[in-house]
């Protein structure tokens, strides 16, 4: 006898839409965060805008969420990537590409977290059992099912527990789940900027040395800024006051959006990497950054949490309606195998982008230039890179993935 099918530890992005795809499905699902369920939905809670994939945005059409979401979105035409000084403009090795160039479209969307946020929570009403202002502190294997303790001394039973429960996850650390990683020195600093001129859904990544700073496009005109600087440059830049603050922007961001000023709090993000050794154990599985906490560097971190999602939904539904038991070992194996290489290879890719360009070493400034010179003077890999962007190139896709439903 179980409670639910499965209990979600986590309600920030990956454990709801999670749970929607199980509930869509006819299973019963449970998600549990310590954070009041208001208390994100607020316009200064989160700063962050997720460039979202297409395969991303084709999930939640799948889910029925993207109708809702669409008129905050803001499309990615052309991404435009140089290193070295944004003051300067264009540097000599220039990279960009023009989603005209591929079939499918923008190369993704941006989307701010208070709309994607509010929207799952809308959506999951009375679909989903929703207990905020709890979390799991214990988990223990049970006859046919794992029970987890919540914080106000409650039991709930499950066939199967997910941890959706972020880097620091508890879910896999009880679960005897190892975790890798390092800190990058770096903190990204997070906001909103207005500016005069429109961005034509052009998003521009430039990469310094102490960390690349990404200008992305939102409605309107206004554009998301990720900034990453060492610690101790962030610390300070974060303490300036407002106008001080756009002082030391200002000569970074550069003026071909014209003049800018601030639409909305400023965050900040220490960053690091954190990979969990597996991603399943008895009764056990990870996704999102309980999985594999990424680098901002090339905005997909959300985007590989919706890929474990849409695998792991899709292995859960279907071995459910062949009267498996979901929770078991090669149930969860399945997920193991299809997801665990290709996000370890994204985030240690990421890791390494990072790495080449945070480097002054004169044979890598070379090396660097003369690799994205070539990328961007051959179509086909041109190609290939912005399939790569819209998550067109996982293999096999799920079908979450394609807009199909469960
Ligand atoms: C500056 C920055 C910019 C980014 N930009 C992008 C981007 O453009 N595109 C993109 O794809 N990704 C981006 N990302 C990555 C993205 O933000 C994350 O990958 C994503 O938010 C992870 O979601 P999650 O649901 O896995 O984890 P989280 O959002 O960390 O949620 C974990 C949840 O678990 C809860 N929790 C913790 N402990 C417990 C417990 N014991 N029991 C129950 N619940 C618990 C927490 O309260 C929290 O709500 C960016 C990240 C940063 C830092």
């Amino acid at each position: 006898m179980t409670d639910v099918d499965i209990l979600i530890a986590g309600g920030g992005l990956n454990g709801p839409v999670l749970a929607l795809a199980l509930a869509g499905a006819g299973l019963r699902v449970a998600v549990v965060d310590p954070r009041p369920a208001d208390a994100r939905a607020g316009d200064n809670f989160d700063g962050r805008a997720y460039a979202l994939a297409v395969a991303s945005q084709r999930l939640f059409k799948a889910l029925g969420l993207w109708a809702g979401l669409a008129g905050d979105s803001q499309p990615i035409r052309q991404v435009k990537a140089s290193q070295g000084h944004p003051g300067d403009g264009a540097a000599p090795f220039f990279l960009h590409f023009d989603s005209a160039e591929i079939e499918e479209g923008p190369v993704g969307y941006m989307l701010e977290d208070r709309f994607l946020y509010r929207a799952l929570l809308a959506a999951m009403g009375d679909r989903v059992q929703h207990l905020s202002g709890v979390s799991v502190v214990d988990q223990r294997i049970a006859a046919g099912g794992v029970e987890a303790v919540l914080s106000d001394g409650r039991p709930l039973r499950a066939r199967l527990l997910v941890g959706a429960d972020g880097r620091g996850s508890g879910v896999a650390a009880r679960a005897g789940i190892r975790r890798r990683g390092w800190d990058y020195g770096q903190t990204a600093l997070v906001a909103a900027i207005a500016h005069e001129r429109p961005h034509h859904g052009i998003a521009q990544q430039y990469f310094m040395e102490t960390g690349p700073l990404a200008i992305l496009p939102l409605p309107g005109n206004r554009s998301s800024v990720v900034w990453s600087e060492t610690h101790d440059n962030a610390r300070a830049i974060a303490a300036l006051p407002d106008e001080a603050f756009l002082d030391v922007l200002r000569p970074r961001f550069g003026d071909y959006l014209g003049e800018i000023s601030l639409a909305g709090a400023r965050f900040t993000y220490p960053l690091s990497l954190s990979l969990a050794d597996r991603y399943v154990a008895d009764r056990v599985a990870l996704v999102g950054d309980a999985a594999h906490g990424v680098h901002p560097i090339a905005g997909q971190g959300l985007n590989l949490g919706l890929r474990d999602v849409a695998a792991l939904a899709e292995i859960l539904v279907d071995a459910a309606r062949r009267g498996e038991d979901i929770g078991s070992d090669l149930v969860l194996d399945r997920y193991q195998g299809w997801r665990r290489f290709d996000a370890t290879s994204l985030a240690l890719g990421m890791d390494g982008v990072n790495r080449l360009f945070a480097s002054s070493n004169p044979v890598l400034t070379v090396a660097r230039g003369i690799g994205m010179g070539v990328v961007s003077a051959v179509p086909a890999l041109r190609r290939g890179f912005m399939r790569q962007a819209a998550g067109l190139s996982v293999d096999p896709m799920p079908r979450l993935l394609t807009g199909q439903p469960l």
